[in-house]
């Protein structure tokens, strides 16, 4: 689906687009827009929108601050929802973000991306591809339009009406992902009360990382209509399943999956276990980038089928890495432990460096964990070589920074803001003082 300058053009008139959303993210994840009249399209498609980069949290100093935004035309999309009273349209453009002196900036998690995909061709393969499966919950929203947290049913995995409230809300956002160009496998009804899961076809890293984003955006805007507040945090209710993000990944080269090899052991290559090497490795230090926020660290917590261990499986679903049931084309890792909080350019680039150094160094994988790791004590778990995921914040970004190979992978400019931001950011919540505390300790003391 490549356009030309000509079809966005036309596409504008056709339409009646009368605004341009220029999209980026931050370092982060969050989306940001610049939003400009139509009437400034040529500046846009020349790539001579500039915008100020020092409004960003974490991107650069004032004295630096003027930025160019690159749009890239693969991601042009009219919003089917967006019309003002007068029918206008808004589109929307993904965009890399280059300094003044016409260089992608450092601080851009798509440009990142870029570069960290030119490492893999050099490295002889062609295509990253991944699928995610993003979970959230719907909330109900209160009279003034704030989420609340009551979830929206007492629905269970692969639930039906009535009991799944939220389907009508689930269907609603199948069909705009849909007219937006997405092909969604499935959605159903998880595990927990008032918990959806919406499956899309993989895509090769940087478009997979787009579809994120604007899934995201769907879901949010969709639930909304529906009176709904639709939310990806990793842990917001305590008792029940969290939120996560599987990542399936798979390495493609001319001859197609690099991970399937017919006479292999479980069919899988010497290269999907190299590469499984290279992510049992990094797990513990590119945690921070996959569970990137305080309250990430309550999902990964024994019992809510969320791993808590570095090890992986040919067959349960309980280790941190699976290997699905399909081969062929479809032969895939994947990777149980990333929440929707994750940054997905940062989380592809990390994931992508640690495969390829695991394929580089020819790192072998522990052996595959079989049984129900949670039934193991600690010492049988050391003899497998079972090491644990971070139990904090604060222990993921000290793991972070012992791992050059990780923080090459999202560039030294973004690391260092990363690293310092996440840092402040569990120094805010440790001043905090909790209920938990409150209903344990102050009868007791
Ligand atoms: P689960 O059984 O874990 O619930 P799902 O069916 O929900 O799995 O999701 C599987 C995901 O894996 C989908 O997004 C699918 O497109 C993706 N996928 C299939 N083949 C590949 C592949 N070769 N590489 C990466 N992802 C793949
Ligand atoms: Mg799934
Ligand atoms: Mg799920
Ligand atoms: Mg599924
Ligand atoms: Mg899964």
């Amino acid at each position: 689906r490549a356009y030309t300058k000509d079809d966005i053009r036309q596409k504008i008139v056709d339409e009646n687009v009368e605004f341009l959303r220029l999209q980026f993210s931050d370092v982060f994840g969050n989306i940001k827009n610049v939003e400009v009249p139509v009437s400034q399209l040529e500046k846009v498609l020349s790539n001579n929108l500039m915008f100020d980069g020092s409004s960003i949290e974490g991107f650069v100093r004032i004295e630096e601050s003027d930025m160019y935004l690159y749009p890239d035309l693969a991601t042009f999309m009219i919003f089917p929802w967006a019309t003002d009273e007068h029918g206008g349209k808004v589109a929307r453009l993904i965009a890399d973000i280059y300094t003044v002196d016409r260089e992608p900036f450092a601080g851009d998690p798509r440009s990142n991306l870029k570069r960290v995909l030119k490492q893999m061709t050099a490295d002889g393969f062609s295509k990253f591809n991944l699928g995610t499966e993003p979970e959230f919950f719907l909330l109900k929203l209160d009279e003034k339009g704030k989420p609340t947290m009551n979830l929206n049913d007492k629905g269970g995995y692969f639930d039906l009406a009535p009991l799944d409230m939220g389907e009508n809300t689930r269907r609603e956002i199948v069909l705009e992902m849909e007219k937006m160009g997405f092909e969604v496998e499935a959605a159903h009804h998880e595990v927990a009360p008032g918990q959806h899961e919406v499956d899309f076809k993989y895509a090769d890293a940087l478009d997979a990382a787009d579809n994120i984003q604007t899934f995201k955006l769907i879901v949010k805007t969709i639930a909304r209509k529906h009176g709904l507040y639709a939310t990806f945090l990793p842990k917001p209710i305590s008792g029940i399943n969290g939120n996560g993000m599987h990542v399936n990944m798979s390495l493609f080269n001319d001859a197609g999956n690099a991970f399937y090899d017919e006479e292999g052991e479980l069919q899988l290559s010497e290269t999907a276990y190299h590469f499984l090497g290279g992510v049992l490795e990094h797990a513990a230090s590119f945690t921070a980038i996959t569970n990137p926020t305080v309250n990430s660290y309550k999902r990964l917590t024994p019992g809510y089928e969320a791993p808590v261990y570095v090890a992986w499986s040919g067959s349960n679903r309980s280790p941190m890495v699976r290997v699905p049931a399909s081969r062929g084309n479809s032969t895939r890792l994947e990777l149980r432990s990333v929440d929707p909080t994750a940054n997905p350019y940062l989380t592809f680039a990390a994931i992508l460096t640690a495969g390829l150094d695991g394929i580089e160094r020819k790192l072998e994988p522990t052996h595959a964990v079989d049984r129900n790791i949670y039934l193991m004590d600690e010492s049988e778990r050391r003899r497998a070589g079972i090491t644990d995921l971070p139990d904090t914040l604060l222990e993921a970004v000290s793991k972070l920074q012992e791992d050059e190979v990780i923080q090459s992978a999202i560039g030294k400019h973004m690391a260092r803001t990363f690293v310092d931001a996440k840092r402040l950011e569990y120094q805010s919540y440790r001043r905090e003082v909790s209920q938990w505390e409150i209903d344990n300790y102050l009868e007791q003391y």
